[in-house]
């Protein structure tokens, strides 16, 4: 038997589909990986998998899992992507996504580019994930993965390490990680959704130091963070690790324009670098963006650009367009290649 394994988000890399593939070929069947289902090929696979990191690829994922069903194969569909999504890819081909990791091979042993060593996030006081009022989560993690951790001692180091709040781990587990991935004498190490401030210590900074770590990320995503911000700064000053290597993650429209702009600002200020992102609610799937406050869509992917590129040399204010720069609304700039999941 031959299984399809389809990335509806490639190229981004989609570490469960690789663990999924080496789950299947530990059953000693045949895997094919692909970015589409080949209608005339179909007859081969009679099993199809396909998987969606972000929300905004759910609709690709459901036109190939059609494509797939009615070509008679038994299909599965999932991944973080279609977390917000559920019902409608339910009522749009009659499967129930898989969000949440997949017990099957979410402990697949192995070796791959990226790796979890932990799952869940809980810091209650984080608004994204945990908002105050009835309002919807920006960040999916508490509810998919939940907010105690899960820990995984038996992961096999990466280099790209992709859990979601390493400073909240407890220490023995902090320990355990930097200890086997620093054995791998990586040439360099990505902590891709990065620390989050206020649970970041002086020791947290003395033990991931020993790892060369490409860049510090941690989150300035609402003016409420500031104060610990400011102290992670503070703490990695006293450590002589320079500002420049501080890539701090901020949210774009889950404050008004105003408090968005003061943070881009201050991080140039501080001299890090700002990594914007704009918000995209977990049932996005394309099409015009639903703002808040004094956003529009436009205004969003206007500020993106100017925090990312600009922000360092003039007010927002004074941004303007270039020829090159005009998207039409509704259209999405590349996908994020930093953070797809929480943000420290
Ligand atoms: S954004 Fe980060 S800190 Fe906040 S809930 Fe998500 S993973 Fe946790």
């Amino acid at each position: 038997m031959r299984v399809l394994l389809v990335n509806a988000s490639a190229p981004a890399y989609n570490l469960g589909l690789a663990k999924a593939e080496r789950y299947w070929m530990a059953q000693h069947l045949d895997v094919d990986c692909a970015r589409d289902v080949p209608p005339l090929l179909l007859y081969r696979y009679p099993v199809v998998w396909i998987s969606a990191i972000f929300s905004w690829h759910v609709p690709k994922l459901v036109s190939l899992a059609k494509v797939a069903l009615d070509g008679g194969a038994k299909v599965e569909v999932g991944g973080p992507g279609t977390f917000g999504v559920r019902d409608l890819i339910q009522r749009a081909t009659g499967l129930t996504p898989r969000a949440t990791p997949d017990p099957r091979f979410e402990r697949q042993p192995g070796n791959y580019s990226h790796v979890f060593w932990s799952r869940g996030c809980p810091a209650k006081n984080c608004s994204l994930g945990y908002p105050k009022d009835g309002a919807l989560p920006i960040c999916s993690v508490p509810e998919m993965e939940g907010w105690r951790f899960t820990l995984y001692r038996d992961a096999n180091p990466a280099p790209i390490i992709l859990d979601n709040n390493l400073s909240a781990l407890p220490r023995h587990h902090q320990e355990h990680i930097v200890e086997r991935t620093s054995a791998c004498n990586y040439p360099e190490v990505d902590c891709n959704s990065g620390f989050e401030p206020r649970s970041m210590r002086p020791e947290t900074i003395a033990l991931w130091r020993q790892l060369p770590l490409k860049a510090w990320r941690y989150a300035y995503d609402e003016l409420a963070e500031r104060k610990a911000v400011l102290r992670v700064l503070d703490m990695l000053d006293a450590a002589g690790i320079p500002r420049r290597a501080s890539r701090i993650y901020c949210l774009a429209g889950n404050e008004a324009v105003e408090a968005c702009e003061q943070r881009v600002r201050e991080i140039h200020e501080w001299g890090a670098m700002p990594i914007v992102q704009r918000r995209r609610p977990l049932d996005w799937i394309g099409g015009p963006l639903p703002t808040l406050h004094d956003w529009t869509e436009q205004k969003l992917i206007d500020f993106q650009r100017w925090g990312n590129r600009l922000a360092g040399g003039m007010p927002f204010s004074e941004y303007r367009r270039g020829r090159k720069d005009r998207h039409a609304v509704g259209t999405l700039l590349s996908a994020p290649a930093e953070a797809p999941e929480g943000t420290g």
